[in-house]
């Protein structure tokens, strides 16, 4: 094995491949067997009890899988991992794992759709005190913290208008209560921000997103300590989100470009928020390395790049401007998605916030023409000419 940790790049390569190469394989097999058979009963029964490292059953655990799980938790600089078939899958797994009736979570308005709804449909069902709490009021979270609770649920940057929270501030928050720090990294990516070391508890990722970077498999990963992950990997071997093998070795197979993308996605990302930044079709955009963007201090100080992620507001506040915007991309998929190596873009009134009225969206500060823009890695000069050429009509 490689000595760790390597620069991100080489690990994005060489982490978690070298345990299941297999006769001069120089790429981790795709390992389909739902079973493995032993022949001794007491090595069986070792690996069983947890005793012996090894395999027993495909909802449980898979080398292919266990491969991808070291790769994100070397790259996250974690003791433990472990995986479930989505993103939801992963954080639905963790918040019914870490809370129990009578419990308290404190969370931010801005988390991922799917999230929001585990807090405001789910998890008050099972007798759980939800608080989200202003994603940008840094006060409020910390006194809202203080009043007492089990779990710290935070994501940075947030979709869509890429809002960043304060890790550290937080966790250190959290921590003088006794509770669990989960961050959803999604966005930044292991390359650009290591939750772990800023005091987080748990780390994980929608690896659908840029750890995949292909659309072509879905999944989730989780990285922290070996107790909770221990807790959570129980929880979802027994809820049965399973990370499908075929779809493990596509993700592991897509990061081993990940610094790559992520190197082009952070400067393509900056260089095409400014850009819009000067449009005169433009009202705002937001992007973390924006120095106008609210974040840009904490995100300057978490982040060691800013990411792909952006979103920006149309002077002309329609939904119709979208609609007459969006189709003039070329070089863009318009679809509800993002992190691959498509550039593709969403108006949240179709994608993260279908669900919501206008006035809705309004009130969580999503003006009808916002388009999350997820930057590609094209040419950076092809994608503002196309953005110039689509933003010509207005
Ligand atoms: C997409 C996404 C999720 C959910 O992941 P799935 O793989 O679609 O289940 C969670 N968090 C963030 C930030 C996401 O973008």
């Amino acid at each position: 094995m490689s000595k760790n940790p390597l620069h991100p790049a080489t690990g994005c390569v060489w982490y978690g491949e070298e345990t299941y190469l297999m006769q001069g394989a120089t790429q981790v097999p795709v390992v389909h067997s739902v079973s493995y058979g032993y022949e001794d009963v007491d090595e069986w029964l070792a690996v069983a009890l947890g005793e012996k490292p090894g395999h027993i059953y495909g909802r449980n655990t898979n080398p292919t899988v266990h491969a991808f799980e070291e790769k994100v938790r070397l790259l996250e600089g974690a003791e433990a991992a472990t995986s479930a078939s989505t993103g939801m899958g992963i954080i639905s797994s963790t918040l019914f794992t870490l809370l129990s009736p009578g419990q308290r979570v404190v969370s931010v308005k801005d988390t991922y759709g799917g999230t929001n709804v585990i807090f405001t449909e789910f998890l008050p069902r099972f007798n759980i005190e939800v608080m989200l709490c202003d994603t940008t009021d840094h006060d409020q979270i910390e006194a809202e913290i203080a009043k007492g609770c089990d779990v710290v649920y935070l994501e940075s940057p947030t979709n869509p208008t890429t809002k960043v929270v304060n890790i550290a501030r937080l966790s250190k928050a959290a921590h003088k209560v006794g509770a669990t720090v989960v961050v959803d990294n999604t966005f930044a990516t292991p390359i650009n921000q290591n939750p772990l070391q800023l005091g987080a508890d748990l780390v994980l990722h929608s690896a659908t997103k840029f750890l995949g970077g292909h659309a072509d498999a879905l999944g989730g990963v989780i990285c922290g300590s070996a107790g909770l992950i221990a807790q959570i990997y129980h929880y979802r071997e027994i809820n049965g989100a399973t990370l499908h093998p075929m779809a493990a070795y596509l993700l592991l197979r897509g990061m081993k470009t990940l610094e790559l993308r992520i190197r082009q996605q952070n400067a393509s990302a900056l260089k095409i928020a400014q850009y819009l930044e000067s449009h005169p079709a433009v009202e705002q955009v937001f992007y973390p390395g924006l120095a106008t963007h609210s974040g840009h201090e904490i995100a300057s100080e978490q982040m060691r790049g800013f990411g792909g992620m952006m979103s920006f507001m149309l002077k002309e506040n329609t939904f119709d401007a979208v609609r007459r915007f969006v189709p003039r991309l070329q070089h863009a998929h318009a679809a509800a998605n993002l992190g691959a190596v498509e550039t593709i873009v969403g108006p949240p009134a179709t994608t993260s916030h279908v669900e919501c009225t206008p006035e809705e969206r309004a009130a969580m500060g999503i003006p009808e023409s916002l388009i999350r823009y997820s930057t590609g890695i094209e040419n950076t000069d092809d994608l503002i000419a196309d953005l110039e050429q689509a933003l010509a009509i207005f």
